[in-house]
């Protein structure tokens, strides 16, 4: 930016002093209050210890904030907003009040400091001013530790270096600014960077006595009108305490930080030395970066205020004096201030116009001048009126220097001119310093890098404690998950031996179940042959069975044998032969009903199951009749509604003719009435031709005549047209009838045939019953032939006993009576004969058992049968109603039928009559239009009868009608 300094002025250094009130601790210690306010009208001097220090204005311990504001900051706020640069530091031994001073505390209206209240003051400048003036505030906060910069916005940057701008002006490069907008954001910002400054250090009081905090305010405004810009730099400067050393007591880093605040502020005092006297060709703002910040406050372009903080305690009396004659150098010190201006090209042009135009003013003059001097050496006296006069001139001439023109900073003391070696020197030191800021460059970037680099090693160093950490859990975990796995392999082994074991009992149960299945095979083997007999013997118990059941065939013939040898034995015994002859044809005629019982049994089965199925089959021919009977329902109702709807017309149609012979008969008679006119008229015509022959008169009636025979065959003709239309209605409705003739005609044959098959169906239902009641007999037979059955075979039984037990007594008898050895053979024979008998007998026992077992299983069976039979029976009772019910419907159907049939036939009989019959009494009737009433087709279904008294009716109202 190109600085105009147009306007510059010299303007020496504020210094004001502050004492602070004795604090705790001096009273304590009995210090005295050794400082003196002589009184007077600036409150500008103290005294200490007899010697007198003059400031710009002294502050009594008791001056509130606010005064030690409006009377050493207030006026550098408008400076400020004006485009100067300005800066306020306070300097002074520690706790002697420079932070009280310049701090404060921030947001108490009464206890803050020159900071806050600049910073409010500025807002409320700017708020006050013109609205076309654009603002750029933006603040910057850092603090010089043992001569490096530490950005407290940024804790990383913390080794910033100086720099000079294109004017040479130095600046600290690199740190952070923040554009604020309000008094609030600055006071943020202030907290902030104080906090940082905490954060860097464990003891606050300690570290901010021995660091110089810099707070910079930036402001830059632009007139939007004119775009001119104007810029000042408020740099607010809260020092190290200024104490000596030796004082402190610090040894160490502490010395080495004492030291180094020493060595800054000891650049200050030398730097205010220097400047001080005036006369030193070299300024050594370098040697410390303080007053390389502080160059352009400090003998450069700015307006800066010092003040000194002093302790009024006689302990302190030496840091006091040193601190005042540190104020009473530097007030010595002589600024060069003028406006920070950035130029418009306008502004430029007009400014070279007007120097050129004084460049052209100052020619012709110089050119005056000279011309009065050669006439001065050439011996020529210069009369006082043609001497140029100077004064003239001057006023003409604004006062301007071209010293203004020369390039700002540094302001180096005017060297000696036209020493070129100084001049190469100066080029050479510049060069250095060059080196010097580049150096310092570096060295921030360094140590920004070792910064980073130390921040990422406390990270790896943390993430290596972290990982340790991990590590020393992993390998607990893995100790615990290796002893887990001893206790595993443990288990495992034991297991294992345990698995061994069972492998081996396995072994020894394998090998004693093969030892056992072995012993097995045998009794399987065993098994199978005996199943292989078994069935062997089930065949044979087969073959016996049949066997028996052939010998059981030959019970028969063997009994008769037997019977027959026993009749022989008798015989040869000498007992009667009838007894055994009725035994035969006992036993016979038993065998034979036995086998018709069974065979009646077996019929009757059969019989049953015939009967079923003719039931079913009867049932499904009920259903089909039940289904054709409504078919037969459904199309006579339909016929039904056709004869009646034919009957309705037919009824229309009577009428229609009815009407039209009327109408023939009206015509008819109207004919006769005309002819006997016309007879009339021909004799009245005869008459009158006769009387007078009157042509006129004649020809009127002849007229009159011919009128009323068109209007006679008109009729007539229209007449006929009808009737013939009438009688065609009547050919039709013949056809109808012919036709639903025909469909009863097919209706009754339907009823006939229906009627034929249930006759047939009642006729077989009838036979079933008989067949049924038939089978009851037979059972109640079969019940009376089987206890007689088992009586004859009680009888038998006994009979054999008794037949038997003679037996026995005979032999015993011949055997005593006949002891013979003739007999010897025949007794043998006997004996066999008997053994042979009574074998049969045990046979015959057996027979009579399966006999009497076989008749258990038909009592049996015969409760079933019974159950059977009783549901047919319901079954044929329930398909009989069912019959007789359709049997009574389709009677009622016949007889309805029949009904409506009659009635047909007595309505067309009646129709038929009322047409031929003589109605004479009934009049023609008259309406207007010429329709003539009549029922209509269409008047609704009307029930035959009703129609024919309807018809009666309404020629009732007809013939009403005309006598009204
Ligand atoms: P420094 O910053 O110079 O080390 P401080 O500003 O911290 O000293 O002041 C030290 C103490 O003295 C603080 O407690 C402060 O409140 C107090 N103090 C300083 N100046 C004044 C004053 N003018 N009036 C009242 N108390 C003051
Ligand atoms: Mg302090």
């Amino acid at each position: 930016m190109a600085a105009d300094r147009e306007i510059a002025a010299e303007d020496s250094i504020r210094v004001v002093c502050r004492f602070r009130p004795l604090n705790d601790s001096e009273e304590k210690a009995g210090s005295k209050f050794i400082v003196k306010f002589p009184s007077g009208p600036d409150d500008n001097c103290i005294s200490i210890g007899g010697k007198v220090y003059l400031f710009d204005k002294v502050f009594k311990p008791n001056a509130t904030q606010e005064k030690v504001y409006n009377e050493a900051a207030k006026s550098i706020v408008s400076d400020v907003l004006a485009g100067y640069n300005g800066t306020i530091f306070a300097y002074g031994q520690t706790s002697s009040g420079k932070t009280h001073t310049m701090e404060g505390v921030i947001g108490d209206p009464g206890k803050q400091g020159i900071i806050p209240r600049i910073v409010n003051d500025i807002f409320n400048h700017i708020y006050a001013m013109e609205e076309n003036l654009e603002f750029h505030i933006k603040v910057s906060y850092f603090e010089i530790y043992m001569d490096k910069i530490r950005d407290l916005l940024d804790v990383s940057k913390v080794n910033l270096s100086v720099h000079e701008d294109k004017n040479r002006v130095p600046f600290v490069k690199g740190a952070t600014e923040r554009f604020v907008s309000s008094p609030e954001e600055v006071f943020e910002v202030i907290e902030e960077g104080k906090s940082n400054r905490h954060i860097a250090v464990t003891n606050m009081n300690e570290r901010s006595s021995r660091s110089h905090s810099v707070f910079l305010i930036n402001v830059k405004q632009e007139n939007l009108e004119n775009q001119k810009k104007l810029s000042g730099k408020l740099y607010l400067v809260d020092l190290a305490g200024s104490e000596k050393v030796s004082k402190t007591g610090a040894e160490g880093t502490v010395l080495d930080e004492a030291k180094n605040i020493n060595k800054s502020l000891s650049a200050l005092g030398n730097v205010i030395s220097a400047l001080a006297d005036g006369n030193k060709s070299h300024i050594p703002y370098r040697d410390s970066k303080l007053t390389r910040i502080l160059q352009e406050s400090l003998g450069g372009n700015a307006r800066t205020t010092i003040v000194i903080c002093c302790s009024p305690a006689s302990f302190n009396e030496s840091e006091t004096k040193s601190t005042l004659d540190f104020g009473k150098r530097a007030k010595t010190v002589k600024n060069v201030v003028c406006v920070n201006e950035e130029l418009a090209a306008e502004e430029w042009k007009r400014r070279y116009e007007r120097e050129k135009e004084k460049v052209a003013r100052l020619k012709g003059k110089v050119e005056k001048l000279e011309a009065e001097l050669n006439r001065w050496r050439s011996g020529e006296t210069v009369r006082l009126e043609e001497q140029v006069n100077l004064q003239e001139i001057e006023a003409v001439t604004p006062v301007t220097s071209f010293i203004e023109e020369k390039p700002p900073a540094p302001p180096v003391p005017v060297a000696v001119a036209g020493v070129v070696e100084d001049a190469a020197m100066q080029a050479k030191l510049e060069a250095l310093y060059q080196q010097l800021d580049d150096k310092d460059e570096e060295i921030n970037q360094h140590s920004q890098l070792v910064e980073k680099l130390k921040e990422q090693m406390m990270e790896q160093e943390e993430l290596i404690a972290c990982t340790r950490r991990d590590y020393e859990a992993l390998q607990g975990d893995m100790n615990r998950i290796q002893q887990e796995n001893e206790a595993a392999k443990e288990e495992v082994k034991e297991v294992l031996q345990a698995l061994e074991e069972l492998a081996v009992n396995y072994d020894q149960k394998s090998q004693e179940v093969d030892s056992k299945s072995r012993e097995c095979d045998q009794p399987s083997e065993d098994l199978q042959s005996k199943q292989s007999a078994l069935t062997s013997a089930t065949a044979e118990l087969q073959q016996l069975r049949d066997l028996s059941a052939h010998q059981r065939k030959r019970i028969a013939e063997l009994l008769t044998n037997l019977l027959r040898d026993l009749a022989e034995i008798g015989a040869a015994v000498g007992g009667s032969e009838l007894d055994f002859k009725l035994n035969v044809d006992t036993v016979g005629k038993l065998e034979e009903e036995f086998t018709v019982a069974r065979l009646h049994i077996s019929k009757m089965k059969s019989e049953v199951k015939n009967i079923v199925q003719r039931c079913h089959s009867l049932e499904s021919a009920n259903i089909d009749a039940n289904q054709k009977i409504e078919e037969y329902e459904r199309t006579l109702g339909e016929c039904r509604l056709l004869i009646s709807q034919h009957e309705a017309r037919c009824a229309s149609l009577a009428e229609s003719m009815r009407e039209a012979e009327n109408k023939k008969r009206q015509l008819e008679e109207a004919a006769d009435a005309l002819r006997e006119e016309c007879a009339r008229l021909q004799a009245a015509e005869r008459v009158q031709l006769a009387a007078a022959e009157d042509s006129q008169v004649r020809g009127a009636l002849e007229a009159q005549l011919e009128q009323l025979r068109a209007a006679h065959s008109t009729q007539l003709s229209a007449l006929r047209d009808e009737l013939a239309a009438l009688q065609r209605q009547h050919q039709d409705l013949k056809d109808t009838y012919q036709e639903l003739t025909l469909a009863r005609q097919q209706l009754q044959d339907d009823y006939e045939k229906l009627k034929r098959e249930e006759a047939d169906k009642s006729a077989k239902l009838k036979e079933l019953i008989q067949s049924v009641e038939r089978r009851e007999q037979a059972r109640a037979d079969l019940k009376g032939l089987e206890d007689t059955v088992a009586k004859e075979l009680q009888t038998l039984h006994n009979l054999r006993k008794l037949f038997v037990q003679d037996l026995q007594a005979r032999i015993k008898k011949s055997n005593n009576s006949e002891e013979g050895a003739e007999e010897e053979g025949g007794t043998l024979a006997q004996k066999q004969k008997t053994s042979f008998l009574e074998n049969n007998l045990e046979q015959l026992t057996k027979v009579h058992k399966q006999l009497v077992r076989d008749n258990a299983d038909l009592r049996c069976e015969v409760p079933k049968l019974e159950k059977r039979l009783r549901a047919t029976m319901e079954r044929v009772k329930a398909l009989e109603t069912a019959l007789k019910e359709a049997k009574d419907g389709a009677m009622r159907d016949r007889k309805r039928y029949q009904f409506e049939v009659d009635r047909i036939k007595e309505a067309v009989r009646a129709k038929n009559l009322a047409r031929r019959g003589p109605q004479a009494q009934i009049a023609k009737p008259i309406r207007a239009g010429g329709g003539h009433l009549a029922g209509s087709a269409g008047a609704g279904v009307l029930q035959p009868a009703a129609a024919a008294q309807d018809i009666k009716r309404k020629s009732i109202i007809v013939g009403a009608r005309d006598e009204s």
